[in-house]
């Protein structure tokens, strides 16, 4: 399949299906903003609360925080956002469309919209951040910025945690909320939008650690990533060069996947250095030092930052899941997310509408939603229809209950990927189900 094509089969089912509509679409769509339906919020959700476990509820070094999107305007100009949170913008004099010209689409001078070659302005340094105002009066003094990144958040908070928790360095702080960048080119459906979601975590070390802290987290990342089911071949590191590196970094990986239009960043991991902290030392005047209290030593510690998109790691899962085959003499499209992921974990087929099966097959659906496990009951049209509508978005498993299911009380059991099916006692398949999600 083409890639091109791959882009186009996805955003088309993501809107089908509900996972992804275009913003405000009665409108005309607003630019780059992104709205998850009920199938989307549930894998969205699914992924952030895989990386909420592992990062916080599965260890003992990490606090989580949800810190307010906005904040005093002074964080963002201590922390170098305001001067240098910016991208070069070209426009072309020809059709007036505006460019990032550090992207490649434009690097030999020619529009890639209108096709003028030579007609760009010089760049110019446009900043990213989106302004609004507090409070009543619209003047300079009541300007506040709205987040670009959720790490702000956290600095300002390190000690409140550190002295909160009682956590000692190393630890971290975790957060995962919404970050708004006025992107100059987005695109790629939700790869690059305006409004997005952040899943990071800062982790508070002592100089001189740092750089053994931060292959660890690479490593960490890289494997959590895998365990997500995505295709290790698809994942891989790029390292940030001289010229790459964020006015804040000492050192920068991206995490990349090769989504169908090229290898692309979807996670970022930095060595921030003493940075953020030693700036809102210096200009809040506040103490952010952490005081060892074996050796009474005081630093600023540094900070070794993941940050992962959660909207580019959802586009991620949806990219590398999507496939389609050829099963008895038909294509079937599938999303072979892993069942964890999956939005709706199992489909309620009753064979036909008689002999009690309906009945059945209520009971085992109302049984699987109290059991807080997505279920979806559908009782029309052909098993095969059937099967399909769940095979592309990506249900691991569909029951159905047939003239058997009356007799003896069991169920098929008919997995996704392999085909196979099973049969199993009605009253088992929750705990059955159960078993292999948490595998
Ligand atoms: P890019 O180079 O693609 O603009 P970045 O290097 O500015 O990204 P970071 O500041 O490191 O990105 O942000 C961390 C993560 O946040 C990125 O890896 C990405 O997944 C996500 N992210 C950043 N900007 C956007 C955006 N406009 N839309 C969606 N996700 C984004």
């Amino acid at each position: 399949m083409a890639n091109a094509d791959l882009m186009d089969k996805l955003v088309s089912l993501a809107k089908r299906r509900g996972f992804v509509f275009q913003s405000s679409e009665i409108y005309g769509g607003a630019g780059s903003v992104w709205d998850y339906g009920p199938l989307g919020v549930e894998l969205k959700r699914n992924l952030k609360d895989r990386w909420w476990s592992s990062m916080v509820h599965q260890r003992d070094d990490i606090e989580g925080l949800d810190a307010a999107i906005l904040m005093h305007p002074r964080v963002w100009e201590v922390s170098g956002h305001v001067e240098g949170f910016t991208d070069p913008l070209i426009e072309c004099t020809s059709c007036h469309r505006r460019f990032r010209a550090d992207l490649p689409e434009v690097a030999g001078g020619q529009c890639p919209t209108c096709g003028t070659k030579g007609a760009f302005t010089a760049p110019r340094m446009f900043n990213l951040m989106f302004k609004t105002f507090m409070g009543p009066v619209e003047d300079s003094s009541a300007t506040v910025y709205i987040r670009p990144e959720t790490a702000q958040g956290i600095y300002v908070n390190f000690l409140n945690v550190q002295g909160a928790a009682r956590q000692q360095v190393p630890f971290g702080i975790a957060q995962i909320g919404k970050a708004f960048r006025n992107e100059i080119t987005p695109g790629n459906f939700i790869f690059r939008t305006r409004e997005f979601e952040q899943a990071e975590m800062q982790f508070f070390v002592k100089p001189g650690t740092d750089e053994e802290w931060f292959e660890k987290w690479m490593h960490v990342r890289m494997e959590w990533h895998k365990d997500l089911g995505i295709r290790p071949e698809k994942l891989r590191f790029h390292e940030h060069g001289p010229d790459e590196l964020a006015h804040y970094a000492k050192k920068a990986y991206d995490v990349e996947y090769e989504f169908p239009f090229g290898w692309k960043e979807f996670e970022g991991i930095h060595n921030r250095t003493d940075f953020d902290l030693s700036r809102h030392q210096e200009y809040s005047g506040k103490r952010l030092e952490y005081i060892d209290p074996v050796t009474n030593e005081r630093y600023v510690p540094y900070v070794i930052e993941t940050s992962m998109g959660v909207d580019r790691a959802a586009l991620v899962l949806l990219a590398d899941a999507y496939r389609e085959e050829e099963v008895e003499g038909e294509t079937r499209v599938v999303l072979g997310l892993k069942p964890a992921l999956a939005p709706t974990k199992v489909g309620v087929f009753p064979l036909i509408k008689k002999e009690g099966m309906p009945e059945l097959a209520e009971k085992l659906h109302a049984d699987l939603r109290s059991a807080a496990i997505p279920s979806f009951y559908d009782v029309s049209g052909q098993i095969g229809r059937r099967y399909r509508r769940q095979d592309e978005v990506g249900t691991p498993w569909c029951v159905t209950i047939d003239g058997d299911t009356v007799k003896d009380g069991t169920v098929t059991i008919r997995d996704r990927d392999t085909l196979q099916q099973v049969r199993v006692a009605s009253d088992k398949v929750v705990a059955w189900v159960r078993e292999r999600l948490a595998s």
